[in-house]
């Protein structure tokens, strides 16, 4: 018989071995080699143009038409010079993947003869049509128009595709009316917005610092799989997760995966990319195996917000390009398979300066001391008086599988310190310490200097969703396909708020003729009171940890439509508002297109499920309960006593309740689906694909595992979860 399963899995065990083409010489040297740099930017560029290219970088002015001329020139030479045909401008649209549109440099000139031609105002702008992207209702049918505009602070590069070479312009999206269309405008925006707050709180402290980067460090967790099994498995190949399947009977317990020695067809998949990446300028340096069978990780040095976010995005493209090389597919889904570990994305956020100083690495003196605990004691507060908004802006149909579904941590927010930072902060704020400052003099007496911290032995928990390790926070519950400008859009956006608030704070202290350093310092000390409930430090995966963070009144909701209203709160508007960052109509053009992928992905979902139990499971169970009914008749006939196949009867009956419960339920399923597609309200008719369909997924789930245990399984039609974790 015909079985794409059988014949997938044959293809898997008669693959060849890819070799890897290694780029030559060493990793430095071909680092970069397709990025527009500034180094090449002085080779291409003339001197003068070059020079004041250098000082607007320095100063963060915007550079002028002739300038953009000058660059403009350049990148053709450059990217004609290395092959490249066409040029496009890079975006990230809320679809949540990259987007293009190529254009050629060939163009026949006025008289008809053939030019390469790349102008500034190619450079600059372009004009894709909005009308396809989603918009949340602020583009209206008669301005379809969109721009893409040019983000001079992310280098273009070259990709490279076996069809071509492309020069990549990274660029904002933004409505014909102006209002951000992706995710690298409030990006931008909030990144600013921190700068300056930063930098307003800086001044406390000294006066040199005049620049505070947001810096960030993404570990990418994603699953592996043949290609052939991947393309046998519809609800993988539609919707990147398994949607059944009974999970093997070796799965994670023996924790033999995580760590361990790469399979030799994954690492030639990892080498790959990562010279892939190099020369992309991605400063790829991690690689290791995760927790889950045939799941990995992979991580670059920190890098500047916005091109750390650029650069993960593109990663991302790389890795599914380079997979196919190597007849996998990469799973970035959080949930690609129930009942194994999922993957996330853990943001590394810090702040430095442009003195090169980490505002979130603890000092060895107590005025250096005293800056640090400022910024950590500010972003503890900023996360527990927005914990709600950080937790919306993790919040998808995909990540619902990590946050606080059955087998997943709760969706709550706190933050874990450490044993040694906690100590630290409570004897700040005990109100003895207190009445031993007196003078100035005085400040530091009894006051605990933070301990040199051994960054290699602070504390770890791989249970908290917001951890701090170091010199750093991570943002742990950040899922794995998302883009991380969503998460770091609003950490950047509420600790620029809380920062301005402190800044007013201590300044009305020092108003009232309280001394600088105790101003700072009591303020910090009525920071850490009111944002006690966010610490915790024990298991969050444990169910000890709900009842209590309830009774904290921290809040747990557990899935997307619910989690996203906060995105329309009145504070919430008000706060990206005031920072600039997102216009109300922007806020609630974003709520709604979240909502809108929202239902989207369940309605696929749902309807994946429909096809494959009504066109594959249940007619290939049919047909293996046609045999066993035979089977029963043939010995039934034979005059054979019953008590003799009784087991067969059994089975016979019990493959029959099974197919008829999936059949029933698939079909209960299609009701609801209807009944919610009625809806015109789109909050309710993303609550009622999340209440009403999602709860008949886990049902289906159920009974398509226990039948597929029974019935033969040369009759199973798509390959089975041992399959896709194990067979490479
Ligand atoms: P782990 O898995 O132990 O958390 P990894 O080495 O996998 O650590 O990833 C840590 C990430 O944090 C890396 O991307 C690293 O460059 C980044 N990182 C390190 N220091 C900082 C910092 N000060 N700011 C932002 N990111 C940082
Ligand atoms: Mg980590």
């Amino acid at each position: 018989m015909n079985n794409l399963r059988f014949d997938a899995v044959e293809t898997v065990l008669s693959r060849q071995k890819k070799s890897v083409s290694i780029p030559e010489g060493k990793p430095s040297t071909f680092y970069g080699k397709n990025v527009f740099s500034i180094e090449k930017m002085k080779e291409y560029l003339p001197k003068n143009a070059y020079e004041k290219l250098v000082v607007i970088i320095d100063t963060g002015e915007v550079i002028d038409r002739e300038l953009a001329e000058h660059i403009s020139q350049a990148m053709k030479s450059w990217a004609i010079s290395n092959g490249a045909t066409h040029y496009s401008h890079w975006f990230q649209p809320l679809t949540g993947s990259t987007a293009e549109k190529h254009d050629a440099f060939f163009e026949p000139d006025r008289n008809g003869l053939p030019v390469e031609k790349f102008t500034a105002d190619s450079l600059i702008q372009q004009e894709p049509d909005a009308s396809s992207f989603p918009n949340g209702g602020i583009r209206n049918t008669f301005e379809a128009r969109g721009y893409t505009g040019w983000d001079p602070s992310s280098p273009v590069f070259l990709f490279e595709t076996a069809a071509g070479k492309t020069l990549c312009i990274p660029t904002v999206f933004l409505s014909y009316t102006g209002e951000a269309l992706d995710y690298k405008a409030p990006l931008l925006k909030a990144i600013n917005a921190l700068d300056k707050a930063a930098v307003d709180v800086c001044q406390y402290f000294g006066k040199s610092v005049t620049r505070v980067a947001a810096s960030l460090g993404i570990e990418q967790e994603y699953f592996l799989v043949d290609l052939s099994l991947y393309n046998a498995r519809p609800d993988l190949l539609l919707t990147g997760r398994t949607l059944f399947g009974h999970m093997s009977a070796k799965g994670q317990q023996l924790e033999d995966h995580y760590f361990g020695s790469i399979p030799e067809r994954v690492m030639a998949f990892m080498v790959d990319l990562e010279n892939e990446s190099l020369k992309l300028g991605i400063p790829l340096k991690t690689r290791h195996n995760e927790v889950a069978p045939s799941q990995f990780e992979c991580a670059p040095m920190f890098e500047e917000m916005n091109l750390a976010i650029d650069h993960n995005q593109l990663l991302l493209n790389i890795m599914e390009q380079v997979a196919l090389r190597h007849s996998f597919k990469v799973l970035i889904h959080e949930k690609p398979y129930a009942d194994i570990n999922g993957s996330g994305k853990h943001n590394n956020w810090s702040l430095i300066t442009n003195t090169g100083i980490n505002l979130l690495a603890p000092g060895k003196t107590p005025k250096t001391n005293l800056m640090f605990l400022t910024f950590f004691v500010n972003t503890i507060k900023a996360v527990y008086e927005h914990a709600d908004l950080l937790r919306a802006s993790i919040a998808s149909a995909s990540n619902d599988h990590r946050l606080g579904a059955n087998e997943a941590p709760p969706a709550i927010i706190s933050i874990f310190l450490g044993s040694q930072l906690n100590d630290v902060l409570d004897e700040i704020e005990t109100p003895r310490i207190a009445k031993i400052v007196k003078s100035e003099s005085m400040l530091w007496h009894g006051i605990p200097k933070i301990p040199e911290l051994n960054l290699d032995n602070t504390d770890r928990n791989r249970t908290s969703p917001f951890a701090f390790t170091g010199n750093k926070f991570e943002f742990r519950a950040v899922g794995s396909s998302a883009n991380s400008a969503s998460s770091m859009t609003v950490l950047n956006a509420i600790v620029a708020d809380q920062l301005i608030q402190f800044k007013a704070d201590v300044d009305k202290l020092i108003a009232k003729d309280t001394k600088k350093d105790l101003a700072i310092l009591n303020v910090i000390r009525k920071y850490l009171k009111q944002s006690r409930a966010i610490r915790f430090e024990g298991n969050g995966y444990s169910k000890e940890w709900e009842i209590e963070a309830e009774n904290r009144g921290l809040s747990n909701i557990k899935t997307t439509p619910k989690a996203l209203d906060v995105y329309t709160s009145d504070k919430s508007l008000k706060l990206f508002e005031s920072l600039g960052i997102l216009n109300r109509r922007e806020s609630h053009a974003r709520h709604e297109i979240l909502l809108e992928s929202y239902f989207k992905k369940i309605q696929i979902e749902a309807r994946v499920i429909g096809e494959i139990v009504n066109s594959m499971l249940a007619p290939a169970s049919i047909t293996y309960l046609n045999e066993l009914v035979e089977n029963v008749k043939g010995l039934k006939d034979l005059g054979l006593p019953k008590e003799s196949y009784s087991s067969q009867l059994n089975l016979v009956e019990r493959i029959s309740t099974l197919i008829n419960e999936i059949l029933e339920n698939t079909e209960a399923m299609r009701q609801e689906r209807k009944k919610a597609n009625h809806i015109e309200d789109i909050r309710e008719k993303a609550i009622a694909y999340d209440e009403n369909v999602r709860v008949y997924f886990d049902k289906i789930r159920y009974y398509i595992n226990k039948l597929e245990q029974i019935v033969d399984d040369n009759k199973w039609p798509v390959p089975k979860l041992r399959e896709l974790l194990f067979v490479n």
